[in-house]
């Protein structure tokens, strides 16, 4: 990779209020986390912020907390404590195994959930060096005029491929923000909007405070697909939660990554409620994840594949939950 010279400075608040002001007094500024994500964007000239705002010193933001059966998690705590954290993994499976599923170890130990949550979307138009966009003519995303990708239209398509959202959805996180006007908060569905120029639905200058996580969660599980078994995001990526009481379902949530330009619970999962997971069930379950993802050809295996590898994910993880739990007949 050919890298950008980037010149910017480094602010490191003490608090979120402080960190707050320093975005105000500089509104082209950005947060900084673990790094991992905006740093390697910016040294492929993916944006040129003058100021840094490092959050890691803020305390708030470290906290982890298990009580009374929920979770609460601070903004900065890094994706290695959550996959190594006993009793997340008892309650929470899918979000260690999402959370060890995300790059490489040492990218795990930088990286932090609000990071994670808010990374930006990808295409192979998009994540390139300088040069190689400048020779393209750029994209509608950054700098350009026409999406490659669907050149007729004016939207973008890139994916969001953060892997920690589905395992947060389907348990029905929500997540406190900060903000000019004070603190809020809200379902983590609500962060995310279908449009890759602009997925989050943060105002300017409002930051990730906290993730929580409600009581009593369904037991759960997440896989994904990726080029590079080792190190490399979801081409496609499913976290299932399933309840079966007396061989019936009684809580199913399936939600993705990696192939719509937001991550999302899927729609439908409602009517297969109160049946065994048998053959049809599952063959239901199929079709209405290949109706509702929409992989668009940002990514340099085949849009179809992308499709139908998720569906099979959401088949195999709903079939071995069920099978624990001896639901399938
Ligand atoms: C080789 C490689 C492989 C990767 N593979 C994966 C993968 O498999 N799966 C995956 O999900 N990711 C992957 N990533 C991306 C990245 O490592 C992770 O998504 C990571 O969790 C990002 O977190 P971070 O703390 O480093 O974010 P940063 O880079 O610090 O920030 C990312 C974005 O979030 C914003 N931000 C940070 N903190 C806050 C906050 N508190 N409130 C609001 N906005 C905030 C930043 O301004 C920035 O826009 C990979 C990266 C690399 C380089
Ligand atoms: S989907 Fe289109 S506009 Fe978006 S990054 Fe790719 S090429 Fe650019």
């Amino acid at each position: 990779m050919i890298a950008v010279p980037v010149a910017f400075r480094v602010v490191e608040p003490a608090d979120v209020d402080a960190a707050m002001a320093a975005h105000a007094g500089e509104p082209g500024s950005r947060y900084l986390s673990g790094g991992t994500d905006l740093l390697v964007n910016l040294r492929r000239g993916l944006g040129s912020p003058s100021l840094l705002i490092d959050l890691r010193g803020i305390a708030e933001l470290g906290g982890l907390a298990c009580k009374a059966g929920a979770a609460r998690i601070g903004a900065g705590v890094t994706l290695a404590r959550i996959a190594a954290d006993p009793e997340l993994r008892a309650r929470y499976p899918a979000l260690c195994e999402a959370a060890g599923a995300v790059a490489g170890p040492a990218h795990r130990n930088a990286a932090t959930v609000a990071g994670n949550l808010c990374l930006d979307t990808r295409c192979i138009y998009y994540n390139q060096s300088e040069w190689w966009r400048g020779a393209n003519a750029y994209c509608l995303k950054y700098r350009g005029h026409v999406c490659h990708v669907a050149p007729q239209g004016q939207q973008c398509h890139a994916a969001f491929c953060g892997d920690l959202a589905p395992a947060l959805l389907v348990f029905g996180a929500s997540i406190e923000v900060a903000g000019r006007a004070g603190r809020r908060c809200m379902p983590l569905a609500e962060l995310y909007r279908e449009d890759g120029l602009a997925h989050l639905t943060l105002a300017a200058g409002e930051l990730v405070v906290a993730v929580d996580l409600p009581a009593d969660p369904s037991p759960s599980a997440y896989a994904k697909v990726r080029v590079r078994g080792s190190v490399d995001f979801p081409l496609a990526g499913v976290a299932v939660a399933l309840r079966a009481e007396e061989g019936k379902l009684v809580a199913l949530r399936v939600a993705l990554t990696g192939t719509n330009s937001r991550p999302f619970l899927l729609d439908g999962t409602g009517d297969l409620l109160g049946r065994p997971l048998d053959a049809d069930a599952l063959k239901q379950l199929d079709r209405l994840v290949q109706k509702q993802v929409q992989p668009m050809r940002t990514t340099l295996l085949q849009s179809n594949y992308r499709r139908v590898a998720a569906a099979a994910l959401a088949r195999r993880l709903a079939a071995r939950l069920a099978a624990n739990q001896q639901v399938a007949r």
